[in-house]
């Protein structure tokens, strides 16, 4: 029996092939989800849902635009009933300094990640309310909550640490209809949202502040996200979970 067997699940950003949405993905439907892949490119998404098997779906969605987001939601509402689950992945990293920072960075960055996690939530929270049910799962990162020093630049950890604080406010706002609204924060995990940008002495520096010695795989990040989204973690609200090999400590 799989820990989400008849649960419909969203998740954003999920085509990129070695990313943490499709090996999330991957492991809600051997749960027995059925889901739904959303990225930029229709067919990329098409095809990693096509990888999962032939229950789920694939749709392009730019989560920076509400319409799209609303439109996505009302079509996953009428071909599946319900939405259970919402993994808020899409996101973009920039490796810049403080002062490198252009206003068409902020943004990016600030849009993919904050503005794209309001706007996805907005779109799906009304099909969780008339359900009285639903998981919401977002994701940060260690670098919102030690301040960047791992790849993206403060623009990054300003929108990650954003997502913490918009992820506890509307955990707060929606306990009542019995919506669930957590955060991973993962560290390194190794995947391509570095765009061939890492170079050996940041890897080697990375790896050096990591307790556990390795790199995270995207399957760690997949485990955590069952979890918070699955029936297991039916108390867990406004939580921010790490899943960073020992890297931050607190
Ligand atoms: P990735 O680059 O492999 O995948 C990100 C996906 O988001 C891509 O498929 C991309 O096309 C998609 N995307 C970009 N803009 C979008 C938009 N406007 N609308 C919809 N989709 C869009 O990245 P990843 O490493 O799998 O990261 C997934 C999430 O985890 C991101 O939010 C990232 O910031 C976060 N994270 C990653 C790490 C890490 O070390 N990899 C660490 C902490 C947090």
């Amino acid at each position: 029996m799989g820990l989400l067997d008849g649960k419909t699940a969203i998740i954003t950003g999920a085509a990129s092939a070695r990313g943490l949405g499709k090996a999330t993905a991957r492991l809600f439907a051997e749960h027995g989800a059925r889901v739904a892949i959303l990225d930029l490119d229709e067919g990329a998404a098409r095809a990693a849902a096509a990888d999962l098997g032939a229950d789920h779906l694939g749709l392009a969605c730019d989560v920076t635009d509400l319409a799209a987001c609303r439109a996505v939601a009302e079509r996953l509402t009428a071909d599946w009933g319900r939405i259970d689950i919402l993994v808020n992945n899409a996101g973009i990293t920039q490796p810049l300094k403080s002062l490198e920072i252009q206003p068409a960075h902020y943004d990016a960055v600030l849009d993919v990640n904050l503005r794209g996690t309001l706007y996805m939530s907005q779109a799906v929270i009304p099909v969780m309310q008339r359900a009285r049910s639903g998981s919401i799962v977002n994701l940060s990162s260690v670098s919102a909550q030690r301040g960047g020093g791992i790849f993206g630049g403060p623009h990054y950890s300003a929108a990650k640490a954003g997502i913490l604080g918009l992820t506890k406010a509307m955990a707060r706002e929606f306990a009542p209809d019995q919506i669930r609204i957590n955060a991973i924060c993962p560290g390194f995990i190794a995947t391509d949202i570095t765009g061939g940008k890492l170079t050996p002495e940041m890897m080697s520096g990375i790896l050096a502040g990591i307790p556990m010695g390795r790199a995270g795989e995207a399957s760690d990040v997949a485990g955590c996200a069952l979890f918070l989204a699955s029936d297991l973690a039916a108390y867990c609200t406004g939580t921010e979970v790490d899943v960073n090999g020992g890297s931050l400590i607190h």
